[in-house]
Formats: structure tokens, sequence, C-alpha cells
């Protein structure tokens, strides 16, 4: 392949930029090692500061850079060698097979239902399970279904009810070369589990201290509970919650030594969505929710 840009990561700052420079008429692949683009976005319930609801916001981005004829999308894949310099870099991608045909695949879902296989989402921070064949989120992008190979048992249950026949064992990972001009990374993060704190804080220690992704989850209509905030302990609501700041940041000893920058704004919203100010912030959801 040859293509103008390389983007590596498709949430919502690789999917924009390919975006605006697909419009601007530049040809570029779109890299993410998910099986879905969207990245940690779609998993928030609302972004502030206009506290709109977060998929709503993602999803047709991701499903116009899916469309357009600049983009190319590569999901389930990763950058393994690279050389060159800004103009000209070759560049090596691996990209996994889902072992599922994406271009059979219907989305119908009925070999997840058949899976005999539970394990937990990552999506939903561990708090609910998927199966070994799975879509990571219902928005996904592209929605094919993935076999997660490390926990499938083989047992061939999805490939007997895939009326589309669009399961395939027998499929393999690819190379691709790609020769490109410019290169944009936007990896984005990742959530710091904080068992450095477990005696400080209780992560991990009591089920009740969650980090700040998992009560995204919580709060998401579309999550474990529904979009109720409910105790791990007892699953009822709680009486109080407090946020404890900058944990993992602004720590040379433990984290790392610089601001997150996001924490405090999304503590805030939060806690006012927990407050129940959510429902003054709904009118243009179209989902309803
Ligand atoms: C709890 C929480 C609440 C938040 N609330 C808000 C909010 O209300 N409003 C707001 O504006 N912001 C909020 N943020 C911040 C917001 O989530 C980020 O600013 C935004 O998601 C960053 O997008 P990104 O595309 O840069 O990175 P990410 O969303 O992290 O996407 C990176 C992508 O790159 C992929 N990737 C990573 N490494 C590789 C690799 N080696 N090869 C290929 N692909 C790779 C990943 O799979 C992922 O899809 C919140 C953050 C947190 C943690
Ligand atoms: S793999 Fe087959 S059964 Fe599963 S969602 Fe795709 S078409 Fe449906
Ligand atoms: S073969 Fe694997 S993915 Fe398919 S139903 Fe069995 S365990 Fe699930
Ligand atoms: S954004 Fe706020 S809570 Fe987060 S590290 Fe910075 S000061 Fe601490």
């Amino acid at each position: 392949m040859k293509k103008d840009v390389l983007i590596i990561g498709g949430g919502i700052s690789g999917v924009q930029s390919a975006l605006d420079l697909a419009e601007k008429g530049y040809e570029v692949v779109l890299v993410d090692k998910s099986p879905s683009i969207g990245g940690n976005m779609v998993k928030l319930d609302k972004t502030f500061p206009t506290n709109d609801c977060s998929i709503c916001i993602s999803a047709p981005k991701m499903v116009e850079a899916s469309r357009n004829e600049n983009i190319t999308i590569l999901t389930y894949s990763e950058v393994k060698e690279m050389i060159g310099s800004a103009g000209g870099f070759d560049v090596k991608i691996w990209k996994r097979t889902k072992y599922v045909d994406p271009d059979i695949c219907t989305g119908c879902g009925d070999c997840e239902t058949a899976c005999p296989v539970e394990v937990p989402s990552e999506f939903e921070q561990e708090l609910s399970d998927r199966k070994a064949i799975y879509v990571e989120f219902p928005q996904s992008v592209p929605l094919t279904y993935t076999i997660d190979y490390d926990n499938c048992v083989g047992c061939a249950a999805c490939e007997r009810v895939c009326d589309a026949g669009a399961i395939n064992f027998l499929d393999t990972s690819q190379v691709i070369d790609l020769e490109v001009g410019s290169i944009i990374v936007a990896t984005g993060y990742q959530m710091m589990q904080p068992d450095e704190w477990r005696e400080e804080y209780g992560y991990g220690k009591y089920p009740n201290v969650l980090n700040a992704m998992e009560y995204e989850r919580l709060l998401s209509a579309s999550g474990p509970t529904g979009g109720k905030v409910l105790k791990r302990s007892d699953g009822k609501p709680p009486e109080s919650v407090a946020w404890i700041q900058c944990v993992g940041s602004r720590c040379k000893q433990k984290g790392m030594p610089y601001c997150s920058r996001v924490c405090c704004m999304y503590s805030t919203k939060q806690a006012s969505i927990s407050k129940g100010e959510r429902d003054s912030h709904r009118p243009g959801c179209r989902h309803g929710r």
C-alpha cells in the first residue's frame, strides 16, 4: 500500500485527524490495535464541558471515517517495523486475524449467543463479561465479530450457527507493507492500575473503591448496571461517594510526575452527574439516554 499519512491509534484524536486530512484530499491509513476504532471516548458516559452523550459524538465520526474513500481502516493491527524519515517511511503492519470474514459477517450476533465461554469484558472494565467471540461495543466500527483466540476453546458452536458462513478458523494474520510520507501517533492513554495504592486507598481490597473509568461505565446507560451507580459489595446505591484526586499523577515516587490535566474536570463531571444533574443535560440526545 502507498498512502500519504499513517495514523497510529483510532481514538477520537486519530479519527478526527483522519477525517480532517481526508477532507483535504490526503489518503490516510488509520491503524488501531483493538478490534474497533473509538478508543477511550466511546467508554465514557457524558463528556465535559457540555455533558453531551459521548457515543453520540463519537459514533457518527467513526462511521464517517469508515465510509470515506480516502481512509483505510486497519483494526486489530499494530506497527511492527518502521524505517525512514519525514517524507518517506517504509512501515510493516501486522494485521491479526479475527477468524471472521469482515465482508461476510452481518453482525447478527448468533455466534455470540451460542458461544459457551465467558471472560471479563475489557470494554466494561471487567465489571461484566463478554463471550470468546464478541464485538467490543454495539457501535463498533467495523461491526465485525472477533474470536479471542486466547480464550476460545475451539468448540465450533459459533461456526455451526453462522448461517452466513463468515467464520474461518484457518484464516491467518497478515503483514502489510506500507509506504507513507507522514505519521501521526495518536495512541492515547491506558488506565493506570492503582495496585500500588492498595494499602493507601484500598483499590482491589475494598470492592466499592473504583477507578474513574470503572465509574464511567457504572454511569453509562449502556454499561453493566444500565446507568445506575450501585455498590459492588451489595448491589445497592451508595449513600455517599468521595473522589480522590491526583492518584498516580503529580507523584514522582509511585506514578507519573506530571498532572494528567483531565481528572479534575472529569471527577467534577462525574460528581455532578451522580448528584442527579444528568437529566437536565439530555435534550439533544438521539439515543434517549
Ligand atoms: C474517566 C475519564 C473520564 C473522561 N471524561 C472526559 C470528558 O468528559 N470530556 C473530555 O473531553 N475528555 C474526557 N476524558 C479524556 C478523554 O478520554 C481523552 O482525552 C480522549 O479519549 C483521548 O482520545 P485519544 O484519541 O487521544 O486517545 P484514546 O482514546 O486513548 O485512543 C487511543 C487509541 O490508540 C489505540 N492504540 C494504542 N496504542 C496503539 C498501538 N501501539 N498501535 C495501534 N493502536 C494503538 C488504542 O487502541 C485506542 O483506540 C476522560 C478520561 C477519563 C480517564
Ligand atoms: S460471525 Fe456469523 S453469526 Fe457471528 S455475527 Fe457474523 S454473521 Fe452473525
Ligand atoms: S469456537 Fe471459540 S469462539 Fe466459537 S463458540 Fe466455541 S469457544 Fe466460542
Ligand atoms: S487534573 Fe487535577 S486531579 Fe488530575 S492530576 Fe491534575 S491536579 Fe490532580
